[in-house]
């Protein structure tokens, strides 16, 4: 599946599986307001998957949300685990999309020319760096950095991929 075929709304203690979802591209909602009633809500609203490790929400949420929901109750405790059982669940690509969206604000980010973020980045970075990247939402800049490789490595051993 690609990411316009699929979204997710992850409960609030899930937000670290959330941004792992985002930084393979895919749309995750997840904020600390999100849980309990407020996350079935809003994926029933907004069309998402629930992802949630509360095995307790049968009998917590009223039938007109369940019968409207669609639930996937993660059964991993590991984030490695859960990240793999997404994908594998739902066929997500784990290279096709990766950092194509903002991890803080779960918004795609924009390639941006060099020029337009001189004044936003360290003269070392617009040096030693060719592509960058705008959240449409914050405005923060991206580029290929640590962060970025230290990702890849993680991926590549929880994912199997060859980034
Ligand atoms: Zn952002």
């Amino acid at each position: 599946m690609n990411p316009e075929e699929i979204r997710f709304a992850a409960d609030a203690m899930l937000h670290l599986l959330a941004k792992w979802v985002r930084l393979l591209g895919y749309d995750c909602a997840s904020t600390p307001r999100l849980h309990g009633r407020a996350l079935w809500e809003t994926a029933v609203a907004e069309h998402r998957w629930v992802l949630t490790r509360n095995r307790r929400f049968a009998a917590e949420m009223p039938q007109s949300l369940l019968s409207r929901a669609e639930v996937h109750p993660l059964a991993g405790a590991q984030l490695s685990d859960q990240l793999r059982e997404l994908v594998d669940r739902f066929g997500l690509d784990p290279v096709a999309y990766c950092f194509t969206r903002c991890l803080l604000c779960n918004e795609k980010l924009l390639p941006v020319e060099r020029s337009q973020v001189a004044q936003n980045v360290p003269p070392a970075v617009l040096e030693n760096r060719d592509r960058f990247w705008q959240c449409s939402h914050c405005r923060r800049i991206f580029w290929e950095g640590s962060h970025v490789h230290y990702s890849i490595y993680r991926l590549n051993l929880w994912l199997g991929t060859k980034l």
